[in-house]
């Protein structure tokens, strides 16, 4: 990947929580959320991560907006470590797309006040010229302009979804962190949420960082889908190879739970047994080698590292 396409780039990047015990709270271990995760977006392009509730996803997520600190590694945006940006420009160049537009959006304001809101934050132009770039991004979205007056209330949960999109692209951003913004849509919904946002990519260059616990949606969206378990990426790849033929037994169970539009075609689930282990305490060897039905002895001891596997991606399996 050639150095000047990378939007984004994280290098080894961690984040742990300390973990204490006792009105003393002595240090008794640390919740690993992401634990050593090195990936490259390119500019235009739609990177998708998708895992289990609890994998790290979103807390990746807050590390590459700055909103995090990592433990250790390295957050690049355009080639410049996320620290050292202004926090204005930062917010200027990259927004985030929250889950649940019910509560991203404040229920006393106008949708109008709350989408011009960034403009005003970031002093830019007079008050008539907010008002038509709030309208302008409106129309963009799909909503009304006129609906500007209304308060979140009054719109249905896709509408409200497209108002906070609106709020997101209104400092025209280069770099959006979609958090799961279709989890709580409808289905019919989200199929217009993904197409809007396909839209707007195609309109604008725009990079997403796209996240979900649901493959179906990701491979809709993605051009690239890296799979996160435990705090790391297990699997990475283009998103026709990802559902054509996974490779790391994880990603096979979740594929696997795909629904399949096809009644000629039965549904042949992997089940996982067990839960999620812990972050607090990831089991030794390879982390989903206690759920994993093709595991050697060689799992259990020593994790895989994430290996190149020739021109079809990169995985984490002792199986390649
Ligand atoms: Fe399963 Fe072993 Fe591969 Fe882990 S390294 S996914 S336990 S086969």
């Amino acid at each position: 990947m050639d150095r000047q396409d990378v939007l984004l780039e994280t290098t080894d990047l961690a984040r742990h929580y300390p973990l204490t015990r006792g009105l003393l709270r002595i240090r008794s271990g640390s919740l690993r959320a992401v634990d050593g995760v090195s990936l490259k977006v390119r500019r235009g392009e739609t990177l998708g991560l998708v895992g289990e509730s609890g994998c790290g996803k979103s807390t990746l997520a807050r590390c590459v907006l700055g909103l995090e600190r990592p433990t250790s590694g390295r957050v690049l945006f355009k080639g410049r470590e996320v620290g050292e940006w202004e926090r204005k420009d930062r917010c200027r160049r990259m927004q985030m797309i929250f889950q649940d537009p019910y509560s991203s959006l404040n229920p006393r304001k106008k949708i109008g006040a709350m989408v011009g809101e960034p403009l005003r934050i970031h002093g830019l132009g007079a008050r008539r010229e907010r008002r038509a770039k709030v309208a302008e991004t409106l129309g963009l979205v799909g909503l009304d302009p006129e609906h500007a007056g209304r308060y979140p209330h009054e719109f249905s949960g896709g509408q409200r979804q497209r108002a906070a999109i609106a709020r997101a692209l209104v400092l025209e951003p280069e770099l959006l962190v979609c958090d799961e913004p279709v989890s709580a849509l409808d289905v019919s919904v989200r199929a217009q949420v993904l197409n809007l946002l396909d839209d707007l990519q195609e309109r604008f260059g725009l990079t997403y960082l796209f996240i979900s616990h649901d493959l179906s949606v990701i491979g809709h969206i993605s051009d690239r889908v890296a799979v996160m378990y435990l705090g790391r990426v297990v699997e990475l790849a283009r998103s026709e190879e990802i559902f054509k033929a996974p490779l790391h037994p994880y990603t096979e169970a979740l594929l696997s739970a795909v629904p399949v539009p096809d009644p000629e075609r039965a549904a042949r689930p992997v089940r996982l047994t067990g839960d999620l282990p812990s972050p607090s305490a990831p089991p030794p060897g390879c982390p989903f080698h206690p759920r994993c039905k093709k595991a050697l002895d060689v799992c259990r001891t020593t994790p895989p590292e994430l290996k190149s596997v020739g021109e079809r991606g990169l995985v984490s399996c002792w199986l390649y």
